[in-house]
């Protein structure tokens, strides 16, 4: 089978910088779209990946699972698009299709495992699956997603992944008018956490450990905001919150925030540190809270909540760089030094070859 060779930027180990490297992407079946990238966003994931923090890493790895671009060939089976459409490709590219979870529009707990946008085993080539730091990927049209023509492109970018691994939890939990809820860590999902918790009627409140993005966090949509090093500002919302979404990287004490739920309360973990994060028996048992997690999103939710934003008029707040600068982004991304979240201009791919 001839395997197009495409431009990409990755790594051949977790000690490597990102650099060019070149991979294959197939040609289209009959039920494939062929995208050429515009954007493709920085997710903290993509950084655990590239550095093996998840102990799950197969190099080469090329990362980027919050891709948006234009359509450029179809598969003669695709019914759903048409050259020249703007699409976004997510987090996943393929499951199974055929489990209970598949049927439900869960394929993100497809039993057998979905097929991930990147370090996946890919079921057509037999490498690995490369993510969106390239020139153009091909995925199956159910896995495409619909951009709402009135978002800014690059700024969309964000929503498939950071948009959907927050939004889903939130719908969830049933987040809602009359409760109020707590969103941890400001970085690239908590900022999206705290735009389209609002939008769904909650009174939202954002916890940070950063100064810097106190005064910011009510711009982006927050009630209020505490500033979570200042034990006196935290003890003031124990007990209080119906619902906690904590989106932190790396480690930190959840028994803090658990400390936050009123009775029957839940905390849905969407941030993976490396390492446990240890929870005391007694943040739990005296308001029979719930500790729980959720991984970003099925399909057809995905395109749910693209529409919301589309509604809403939601996007992320970005700061776009050339594929050249993903090294140094990775480290400000580490000081939680992004606001909120690095897009990378896929033209600028061209040039550095
Ligand atoms: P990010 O932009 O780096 O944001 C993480 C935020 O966590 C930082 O901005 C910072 O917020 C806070 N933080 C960082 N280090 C901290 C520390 N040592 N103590 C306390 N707070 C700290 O990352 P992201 O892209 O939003 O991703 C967040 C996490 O979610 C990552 O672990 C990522 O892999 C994971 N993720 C999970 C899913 C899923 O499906 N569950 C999907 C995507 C990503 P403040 O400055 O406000 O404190
Ligand atoms: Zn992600
Ligand atoms: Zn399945």
């Amino acid at each position: 089978m001839n395997k197009p060779e495409v431009k990409a930027y990755g790594t051949e180990s977790a000690e490597a910088p990102l650099n060019q490297l070149t991979i294959n992407r197939r040609t289209t079946t009959p039920h494939d779209v062929e995208i050429e990238i515009s954007y493709c966003g920085v997710c903290h994931s993509d950084l655990h990946t590239v550095r093996n923090e998840w102990h799950s890493t197969v190099y080469p790895c090329v990362p980027g699972h919050e891709i948006v671009g234009k359509v450029v060939s179809l598969g003669n089976h695709v019914s759903k698009f048409k050259v020249g459409d703007l699409v976004g490709v997510g987090c996943l590219v393929d499951s199974c299709r055929e489990c209970q979870y598949c049927k439900e529009g869960l394929e993100q707990y497809c039993e057998p495992g979905a097929t991930q946008t990147y370090n996946s085993p890919d079921k057509h080539l037999g490498t690995q699956t490369y993510g969106g730091y390239s020139e153009r990927i091909v995925v199956d049209e159910s896995f495409v997603l619909r951009i709402p023509e009135n978002l800014d492109l690059a700024a969309t970018a964000p929503l498939l992944c950071a948009g959907i691994t927050t939004y889903s939890p939130l719908r969830h939990w049933k987040v809602g008018p009359g409760m109020k809820v707590g969103i941890v860590g400001i970085g690239g999902l908590g900022h999206m956490g705290i735009k389209i918790a609002k939008a769904m009627g909650a009174h939202v409140v954002a916890f940070t450990t950063s100064e810097s993005k106190f005064m910011e966090a009510k711009r982006l949509g927050a009630d209020e905001v505490v500033l979570s090093k200042d034990a006196g500002q935290m003890a003031a919302y124990h007990g209080k919150l119906h619902f906690v979404l904590d989106a932190v990287s790396a480690q930190h004490d959840i028994n803090a925030y658990l400390a936050l739920l009123r009775v029957d309360g839940s905390l849905a973990l969407v941030g993976a540190p490396e390492l446990p994060l240890p929870v005391s028996a007694f943040s739990l048992i005296p308001a029979r809270r719930s500790f729980a997690g959720s991984m970003i999103g099925g399909i057809a939710e995905t395109q749910e909540m693209l529409d919301f934003c589309g509604k809403h008029h939601i996007t992320s707040d970005i700061e776009m760089i050339d594929i050249n600068q993903i090294n140094e982004a990775y480290e400000r991304l580490l000081k939680g030094d992004v606001k909120y979240r690095f897009v990378i201009d896929m033209k600028s791919l061209k040039s550095v070859w």
